[in-house]
């Protein structure tokens, strides 16, 4: 008989349901939180609302914001000539930190991945290519996927269906380390990376 009281296997499933996290650290997390202070408890329940209720999607480039359009978007001192287009926004994050970069951003909320089912009616595809059409200003795509398979899928995806609107295309330098995620390139490899870009 399953002793465990069900608020306490009801908090493991959640946690189970997170991108990363198996059953062992699910239990780790659930009874970390059982111990904790209640503030604590009450601080992590009061933030994961938080981001619901006061995070919304730019309408532009797909980013999570505080509002809409995003802050990046709404920057006028921003080379609006130039599009990055990224996986997630952490990608956008990482990129802002080399502070190399000052043109605007499209997230297309993940890559696409045959294995696991995901096309390009996934992501923001279409609203990339809705964007393209209607700001005639855009001379610049900077394809920053990440240097693995399906990030590298999804570039070639991308190339295909921008390369006849005529807009210069351009990709990352190679360096960064392939296989990995571009949120975790350090700011010198990532600026490196920029700076190299090369037209396709
Ligand atoms: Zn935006």
């Amino acid at each position: 008989m399953d002793t465990t009281p069900r608020a306490v296997t009801r908090l493991i499933e959640e946690f189970h349901r997170l991108p990363g996290i198996g059953p062992k650290t699910a239990q780790r997390l659930t009874f970390f939180l059982l111990r904790a202070p209640k503030e604590h408890a009450q601080a992590l329940a009061d933030a994961v609302m938080h981001l619901k209720e006061n995070v919304v999607t730019c309408s532009i480039c797909a980013n999570v914001a505080e509002q809409n359009p995003c802050a990046i978007c709404r920057d006028e001192s921003r080379d609006r000539s130039i599009v990055c287009v990224v996986e997630e926004p952490l990608d956008v994050l990482a990129i802002e930190r080399t502070r190399e970069y000052r043109g605007l951003y499209h997230v297309l909320h993940g890559a696409i991945s045959p294995v696991e089912g995901i096309g390009p009616e996934d992501l923001r595809v279409g609203e990339l290519l809705t964007r393209l059409q209607k700001d005639r200003g855009i001379k610049e795509i900077v394809l920053a996927t990440n240097p693995n398979l399906e990030g590298e899928a999804t570039a070639m995806y991308l190339e295909r269906l921008i390369k006849p609107l005529s807009i210069k295309l351009t990709r990352l330098a190679r360096g960064l380390p392939v296989g990995s995620d571009l949120e975790y390139a350090d700011e010198v490899t990532l600026t490196r990376a920029l700076e190299g870009r090369r037209e396709v």
